[in-house]
């Protein structure tokens, strides 16, 4: 059965890792979280004091320096530079680095590099913002998921407090426009859904709602790869 590549975008707190690991369990694909691999890189800057600020200096260490993702979609752990940095990518002010420096271009060139590699061969669902329009402007399946502002600063406090972070929900909310509005505005592949994007508001669904929903567009795409045009 051909293995497809399969994009989520979407801004934070829709729903695409919660959805993406499910999907991809089910499918027994390749979960790719490219975010992670920006907090990483964040994390890296952050460690070695660089300021966020110095594009040319943080092009030159995100190049060299080693991230990994490792295990099932369950149970993915992030690794910089052969250390594990699962937990430490999580917090609000690696979120922020985050956003900033994948507004620079050489990072963003030397990332999608690397996650072109690891998708090529397909049997992969990859959770992004570029990753239907620049990533793989040719993948299989591309979702593209939105969700109320409000409960998207809901659902991302949540997991703040899991954490042991203490965050007001208005703090969480300010944080998250302030990324919607860079990550969109950005002039490097900016998030937005991409023309042939199937887009599903995950507002008033249940995980479990959407990834059904997806699943039907995955198999549908499945059943036309096994019977091309023309046949009966
Ligand atoms: O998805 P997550 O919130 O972990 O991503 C952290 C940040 O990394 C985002 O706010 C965004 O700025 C950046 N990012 C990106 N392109 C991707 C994935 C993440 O610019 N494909």
């Amino acid at each position: 059965m051909k293995k497809l590549i399969i994009a989520i975008d979407g801004p934070s707190g829709a729903g695409k890792s919660t959805t993406g690991k499910a999907l991809a369990n089910k499918l027994g694909y390749l979960y790719i979280d490219t975010g992670a691999m920006y907090r990483a890189a964040a994390l890296a800057v952050l460690n070695n004091d660089i300021a966020l600020t110095e594009e040319e200096k943080v092009i030159n260490l995100v190049k060299e320096v080693n991230i990994a993702l490792e295990g099932k979609p369950y149970q993915l752990h992030v690794f910089l530079n052969g250390k594990e940095v699962t937990e430490d990518i999580r917090t609000p002010k690696v979120s922020q680095a985050a956003s900033i420096i994948s507004a620079i271009g050489g990072v963003r060139q030397a990332l999608v590099e690397r996650q072109r590699e690891m998708g090529r061969l397909g049997g992969v669902v990859l959770d992004g913002r570029d990753i239907g329009t620049h990533v793989f402007p040719n993948a299989d399946v591309k979702f593209f998921l939105i969700a109320d502002v409000y409960e998207r600063a809901r659902r991302r406090n949540l997991e703040e407090l899991n954490r042991g972070e203490s965050l007001s929900l208005e703090q969480t909310l300010k944080e998250i426009e302030e990324r919607d509005h860079r990550d969109s505005q950005r002039t490097y592949a900016p998030l937005r859904p991409a023309i042939d994007s199937i887009q599903l508001d995950t507002s008033k669904l249940s995980p479990t709602g959407v990834v059904e929903k997806m699943l039907e567009h995955v198999e549908e795409k499945l059943n036309l790869v096994a019977k091309p045009l023309g046949t009966i």
